[in-house]
């Protein structure tokens, strides 16, 4: 069957339209012939591959947020399967497109005034401009809703920020960062678009990383940075706003773990179908066959959650507990996967040259950004006890 992935074994791919098929099928064909050859390189090296930004920019992924010629938004079964696939190829690939759409470009759609989006979101569309978001600081960010310290002081037309942020995607060379501070006046939470260059804003990037290495990640510091009014988000009031963001991008982040799971697997199974021990492909073995088993349900159950997650989305039926759920159950799944799919290729596993160890060191950020499985399990904890919070100061 054309494109679908050999491993979704309970087909659900069918669910999306022959259009939504296609256009998958034209994100797989660049991700096979301009992606997968080069990332394990880049990634040894920590470097980021900016030749496939302009391809990016001409896949149409995010055409539909240009205000000035919107399309149709895609459903979000779609954008979650283009997640997975890019993921299922490379997570730091997947991690630069995610912060840029769904993190930056979804911060203005959703919080931006009209004329912000307008001025903002066609070039981002286009990947012409790339977005970042800084939310997490330096000294943590599961606490991030009570302890954000960033400021935001306003004097006359402008506001002046002030405090650091760390951890954050595409900073380094991003055109517009996202960053969210507290106003030292009402102590809410609002969010401003920093642009490149601006006096008194500094990101440097994280160095010595063992995952994601083709991810950029800053320490921003801002000092004294003077942002206009007309950069201040006019439609982010407090962090419940900023958690509405979070609500879209950690199913998101969800999906990226069904990819890596996918990947681990279909990796797994090719190498004990040749490997051969005692005279025989390792693959008959049936300890062997068992971990393959496991992988294959973490990942069809991890799928099916996920599906019928972005039915709810479609619906407008969308819940943080919901988001919350799957991302720390995906996460937790994907572990497994890439930690057997590594223990089947035994020494070979180690090796960038066979790709899971690659996995294996990128599924353990995948599995704290956004939010750990500890915050996320809080959150649905909290309201599966109809609001008994563990974890609110
Ligand atoms: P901490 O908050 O210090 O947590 C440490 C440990 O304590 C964790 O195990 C945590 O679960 C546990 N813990 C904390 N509180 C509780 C509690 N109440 N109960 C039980 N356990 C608890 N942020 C951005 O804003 N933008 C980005 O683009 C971005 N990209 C990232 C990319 C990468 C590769 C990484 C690693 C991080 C990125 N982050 C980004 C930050 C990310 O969201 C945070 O790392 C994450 O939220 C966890 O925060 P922390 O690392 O400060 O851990």
């Amino acid at each position: 069957d054309k494109g679908l992935l050999p491993a979704d074994f309970f087909a659900y791919e069918e669910l999306l339209s022959d259009g939504e098929r296609e256009q998958l099928e034209s994100v797989r064909e660049f991700l096979r012939t301009q992606v997968a050859p080069i990332v394990d390189d880049y990634w040894a090296r920590a470097e980021f591959p900016f030749q496939l930004v302009e391809g990016f920019g001409r896949l149409g992924l995010m055409d539909w947020a240009d205000p000035d010629s919107p399309e149709s938004r895609p459903s979000n079964l779609l954008a979650g399967f283009l997640a997975l696939e890019l993921a299922h190829v490379d997570a730091s690939v997947a991690t630069f497109a995610g912060v840029h759409t769904g993190l930056a470009m979804g911060t203005i759609l959703t919080c931006g005034s009209d004329e912000q989006k307008r001025r903002w979101l066609p070039a981002m569309s286009r990947f012409e401009k790339i977005g970042a978001f800084g939310l997490t600081e330096p000294h943590g960010g599961s606490d991030v809703a009570g302890g954000l310290q960033t400021t935001a002081r306003r004097d006359g037309d402008t506001w002046i920020l002030d405090g650091a942020k760390r951890w954050i995607g595409n900073a380094t060379f991003a055109d517009l960062v996202v960053i969210w501070a507290r106003d030292v006046e009402t102590r809410h939470v609002l969010g401003f678009v920093v642009e490149k260059d601006t006096p008194g804003f500094t990101a440097t990037k994280i160095e010595n990383k063992m995952a994601l290495r083709i991810v950029q990640n800053a320490d921003i510091v801002l000092d004294g940075c003077r942002v206009p009014e007309a950069n201040r988000l006019q439609n982010a009031h407090s962090f419940k706003d900023t958690a509405k963001i979070l609500r879209q991008t950690r199913s998101g982040v969800a999906w990226q773990a069904v990819g890596v799971m996918f990947a681990a697997y279909e990796i797994a199974l090719q190498y004990t179908k040749e490997r051969e021990q005692f005279g025989r492909p390792i693959g008959g073995f049936q300890l062997v066959q068992d971990l393959l088993v496991k992988m294959l349900g973490n990942a069809t159950a991890s799928c099916g959650m996920m599906t019928r997650l972005a039915q709810l989305q479609d619906a407008g039926v969308f819940r943080d507990e919901q988001s919350a759920l799957a991302k720390a159950y995906c996460t937790v799944r994907m572990r497994e996967n890439v930690g057997w799919a590594r223990e089947l290729l035994a020494g070979n596993g180690i090796l960038l040259d066979y790709k899971v160890g690659r996995f294996v060191a990128d599924a353990e950020a995948i599995y704290s950004y956004e939010g750990t499985r500890e915050i996320q399990t809080l959150i649905v904890g909290r309201a599966v006890t109809g609001g008994l919070s563990a974890f609110v100061r």
